[in-house]
């Protein structure tokens, strides 16, 4: 039993290296395997022996010399993104996106497939099936790392299993084990804040960034925590619930349950209906009307920023209205969590400079002394496929054990 636990650690230790190499050289490179084993104080053997498996396997490839001190000019490694590559997905509320990326999150196909509205195990059956269909038309299956799906809720990451969705009913729903008996490839399932979180570090601008916090503004409000450079899930995988956090005590009753959750002050159906309301019921006289020739049902989140940005009353009433909510709950996870860095993301936040602004303004008010020289909340900088990005990024951080940083 000794001699078999002593192999297994040895292997862990192996595959650990291994990941770290690919990582260094990942970062590094061109780099040669010296350097390596100097940056990360390994001896130079275990490098050598590791480099030749990622050479085998396409990972890593030699691509010329670098400069000697006296003797053999070194051979640099290089990282090969497009040896491998990730079918990454993205569901939420209103459409699932499915796309094969190679190792730098680089699309090479995409779909994108409305839900329907299904909700339950009609959507898991959707999923499962656009998923098998996508993969029939695809030709280098063996080069397939794996599947990464992203979702927002709850989910249990290392089981692959989603806990809890209610807007699109999923319960206690195996995901991870339902895909991989359907395409036999290896699947990782997680939270999409979470996702974006790894995303920023991976690809993004914030990749200097050891503690920060990923905050998404959609039909549903939720947020990923990056703690001294891991994720903080929590005991049950429930952490980041930012969106049903207490706002407005004895406020707007929540799904949840509860009343006056942040949710139901910022998300785009609180906004939208703000809007209607003011138009229908007060008689506001607002651009908004003229941009979509009178039909409400056309005002979307993009015509909300524009009238924003146009100076619109009726908008900025809104606007501070939403801000001033996000920003008691902000001003709260600073307290708890002292991030250098808050990422928000989502429809009303692009190309909305003035919400930033403001948002930035009210916390650092609202902030104890200490703080308020730390106040920087910025939008995402993970541009439009900020969700497949994420799904690359899980399958990284999981797979390969990328580091952050
Ligand atoms: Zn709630």
């Amino acid at each position: 039993m000794m001699q078999r636990k002593r192999t297994g650690d040895l292997r862990l230790i192996q595959e650990l290296n291994r990941s770290i190499i690919l990582d260094t050289i990942r970062k590094n490179g061109p780099i040669s395997r010296s350097e390596i084993a100097k940056i990360i104080f390994v001896s130079p053997t275990t490098v050598t022996s590791a480099v030749a498996e990622l050479i085998n396997e396409g990972l890593v490839y030699e691509d010329g010399v670098g400069n000697s001190n006296g003797g053999r000019k070194p051979v640099l490694l290089r990282f090969n993104p497009s040896a491998h590559s990730i079918i990454g997905v993205s569901i939420t509320n209103s459409y699932i996106k499915i796309a094969d990326m190679n190792l730098e999150g680089k699309i090479i196909r995409k779909e994108v497939h409305p839900t329907n509205q299904y909700q339950g195990y009609d959507i898991i059956q959707l999923i499962l099936d656009k998923v098998e269909l996508f993969l029939s038309n695809k030709l280098d299956i063996v080069n397939c790392q794996g599947i990464s799906i992203i979702t927002p809720g709850i989910v249990d990451a290392e089981k692959g299993v989603i806990t809890y969705n209610s807007k699109l009913n999923l319960y206690d729903i195996p995901l991870k084990q339902l895909m991989e008996e359907k395409t036999n490839l290896p699947t990782f399932v997680d939270n999409d804040a979470n996702a974006y979180v790894l995303a920023e570090n991976y690809f993004g601008l914030f990749s200097k960034f050891n503690d920060l916090i990923y905050i998404t503004i959609g039909d549903g409000v939720g947020s990923g925590l990056m703690v001294n450079g891991s994720i903080y899930r929590g005991y049950r995988g429930s952490s980041g619930e930012i969106g049903h956090t207490s706002v407005v005590p004895g406020g707007i009753r929540c799904e949840c349950g509860n009343k006056g959750c942040l949710e139901n002050y910022v998300n785009w159906p609180a906004i939208y209906s703000k809007i209607v309301s003011a138009i229908m019921t007060k008689g506001r006289d607002t651009n908004i009307k003229d941009m979509v020739s009178n039909d409400l049902n056309k005002i979307k989140p993009n015509i909300f920023v524009q009238a924003v940005n146009k100076g619109d009353e009726l908008a900025l009433e809104i606007l501070e209205d939403v801000v001033h909510n996000l920003a008691i709950a902000i001003t709260n996870t600073m307290h708890f969590f002292n991030p250098e860095v808050i990422i928000l993301s989502g429809d009303i936040i692009q190309d909305n400079p003035l919400f930033l602004k403001s948002l930035n303004e009210q916390v650092t008010q609202k902030v104890i002394t200490v703080l308020k020289k730390e106040v920087n909340i910025h939008s995402t900088s993970l541009g439009s496929e900020f969700q497949l990005l994420g799904a690359a990024a899980v399958l990284l951080h999981w797979k390969f054990k990328f580091q952050i940083n």
